[in-house]
C-alpha cells in the first residue's frame, strides 16, 4: 500500500466535494492510502499569492512542502493548479539555494524547514505512473466499452515542462491510457490541448474564459459521450460555465465527468454514492448510454469475442493486404467492427459489407494475434442468415442445400460425355439430421 499526503486544494472541499467522494473511494480500492495534513493552506494560486509578493508564493508553498517532510509523506493532488504551483516553488527553491534558505528563515519561525525531500504528483501520475493501467484494468467490473471520451488535461498538469517532467507537454498521453484502461475510447480531437479558460474569470473577463470553453465543449459534443477532467478548476469551467450557456439558451450538453468518477464507474461504484447529481451540467445521458451499451455488448458477447474484437479493432495491422479492400475501397473490414463496438449492429446486419468478405483468410494467416477478420465475418453472416438479411444468391444457395443437398442438379451434358449416374443425393437424412437439431434446440 502506498501512502501518500492528499492535498485537495481549496476547490474541491469548497465546491465540488462530490469530486472529493470519488478520489477518497477510488485511491482506497486501489489501496492508495492518503493522510490529510493538519495546518496545510491554500497552494497557492499564483495568481493570488504573487501579487501579495514574490515571498509570500514561495513561503506559503515551501510552508505546505515543508509540512509533508514533517510527516514523512510525499504529496497527492487531485488539481492542477497546486500540481504546477507546487512543481513551481520547488524547481524555484531547488535550483537557488540562497532563495531557498532565506524561505526556510521564514519557515524556522514557525518550527519548520523546507528540505527538498518531498515529491508533489498529481493523481493522473500516481494512477499511470504507480498504480498502472494493468492493475487498474483489473478492478474493472463495469467497463465502459463504447463509450467515447474526451480527455481534456487542462494546461498545468504538463505544462511548463521545465518544472513539470511528467508527460509530453504538447501531446500527452498518460490520462489518455487511464481512460482506455477501463474500456473507454479516448476521442482525438483539434482543441485538446486548448486551456479552459479560467484563469480569465478572476481577471474580470468571463466573457473570454467562456468563450474558450465554448470551443472545445461545441468540438467534443459531435464527437464524445463526454468530457473527463482531473482538475477542479478545469471541471468549474466546463460544467458549471456550460450550465450558465445551457441556461441562456445555447445547445451545448457535454456530460463533464471528474476522472476518479469515470475510474469509480468502471469499479461497480453506483453514481448516486459518488454524488455525481451534483454535477451542475446533467449526466444522466451519459449514464443511460452507457448502460444501454453494456446491455447491447452483453447480446455481443454471445456471438463474438468482445476483447478480441476490441484489440482487433485498435490493431487494423492486416487491413491493407485484404483483397477485397484492394479492388474495393467500400469494403473496410476495420469499420465494421468499430461500428460493432459502437452499438451499430443493425446497421452493419443490414449494410453490404457483411457479404463482401470472401473468407480468403489473408487476414489471418497475417495475424499476430491469429485471430483473423473471417471469424467475425462468419459470425455476422449467420446472425444475418438467422435475421433473413441475405443477398439473393445466397438466399437460393440456401434453399437449394436445404431441399436438395446440393447446389446444382447435374445436366444431361454429363450423359452426353457418358458420365456415370451419380449415387442419390443425401438430402432426405440431411433434412431429418437438420430437423433433428431443430428439436433438439428446441428441447
Ligand atoms: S485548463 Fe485552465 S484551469 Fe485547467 S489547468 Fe489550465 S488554466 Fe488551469
Ligand atoms: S478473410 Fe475476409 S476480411 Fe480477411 S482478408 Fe479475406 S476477404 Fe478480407
Ligand atoms: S485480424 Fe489480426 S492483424 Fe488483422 S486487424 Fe485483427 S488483430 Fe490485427
Amino acid at each position: 500500500m502506498s501512502h501518500y499526503a492528499m492535498f485537495l486544494g481549496c476547490t474541491i472541499p469548497a465546491r465540488f466535494p462530490f469530486m472529493e467522494k470519488s478520489i477518497r473511494m477510488v485511491l482506497s480500492e486501489l489501496d492508495i492510502h492518503t493522510i490529510d495534513l493538519e495546518g496545510t493552506t491554500c497552494c497557492p494560486t499564483k495568481s493570488i499569492a504573487n501579487v501579495i509578493g514574490n515571498k509570500t508564493w514561495y513561503v506559503t508553498g515551501a510552508r505546505n512542502l515543508a509540512l509533508a517532510e514533517a510527516a514523512g509523506l510525499n504529496i497527492l493532488t487531485p488539481c492542477n493548479g497546486c500540481f504546477s504551483s507546487f512543481k513551481a516553488v520547488i524547481t524555484d527553491l531547488n535550483m537557488d539555494l540562497n532563495l531557498r534558505d532565506s524561505v526556510n528563515r521564514e519557515l524556522g519561525r514557525v518550527g519548520l524547514e523546507y528540505t527538498g525531500k518531498v515529491k508533489v504528483k498529481h493523481i493522473v501520475q500516481v494512477l499511470h505512473d504507480d498504480v498502472t493501467a494493468a492493475e487498474i484494468k483489473k478492478r474493472v467490473v463495469k467497463p465502459l466499452t463504447g463509450m467515447k471520451v474526451a480527455v481534456h488535461y487542462g494546461c498545468h498538469m504538463v505544462r511548463p515542462s521545465s518544472a513539470i517532467h511528467f508527460d509530453d507537454p504538447n501531446r500527452p498521453s498518460k490520462f489518455d491510457v487511464l481512460v482506455e484502461a477501463i474500456g473507454a475510447q479516448s476521442v482525438d480531437y483539434s482543441t485538446k490541448m486548448m486551456c479552459c479558460g479560467n484563469d480569465l474569470n478572476s481577471v474580470g473577463e468571463s466573457d473570454a474564459a467562456i468563450a474558450m470553453s465554448r470551443e472545445k465543449l461545441l468540438e467534443t459534443q459531435q464527437i464524445a459521450d463526454g468530457m473527463t477532467t482531473a482538475c477542479p478548476a478545469c471541471f468549474n469551467q466546463y460544467d458549471s460555465k456550460q450550465y450558465l450557456m445551457q441556461k441562456s439558451g445555447e445547445h451545448i450538453d457535454m456530460p463533464i465527468i471528474y476522472l476518479t468518477e469515470l475510474l469509480g464507474l468502471s469499479f461497480g461504484f453506483s453514481p448516486e454514492e459518488m454524488g455525481m447529481k451534483m454535477h451542475r451540467v446533467d449526466t444522466t445521458q451519459f449514464l443511460e448510454k452507457w448502460e444501454q451499451r453494456t446491455a447491447y455488448l452483453e447480446e455481443v458477447r454471445n456471438n463474438f469475442d468482445l476483447d478480441m474484437l476490441d484489440r482487433c479493432y485498435q490493431c487494423g495491422a492486416c487491413m491493407d493486404d485484404c483483397p477485397v479492400v484492394k479492388v474495393n475501397p467500400d469494403f473496410n473490414p476495420n469499420r465494421v467492427i468499430g461500428d460493432i463496438l459502437a452499438g451499430k449492429m443493425e446497421e452493419v446486419l443490414n449494410g453490404p459489407d457483411v457479404w463482401r468478405c470472401v473468407s480468403c483468410y489473408t487476414c489471418f494467416e497475417l495475424c499476430p494475434q491469429r485471430f483473423g477478420m473471417n471469424k467475425v465475418f462468419e459470425n455476422l453472416k449467420q446472425l444475418a442468415y438467422q435475421m433473413n438479411i441475405m443477398p439473393e444468391g445466397v438466399d437460393g444457395g440456401i434453399k437449394m442445400l436445404l431441399e436438395t443437398g446440393r447446389l446444382g442438379e447435374p445436366t444431361a451434358m454429363r450423359k452426353k460425355l457418358k458420365l456415370p449416374d451419380l449415387p442419390k443425393s443425401g438430402s432426405k437424412d440431411l433434412r431429418i439430421l437438420l430437423k433433428l437439431d431443430e428439436e433438439s434446440e428446441s428441447q
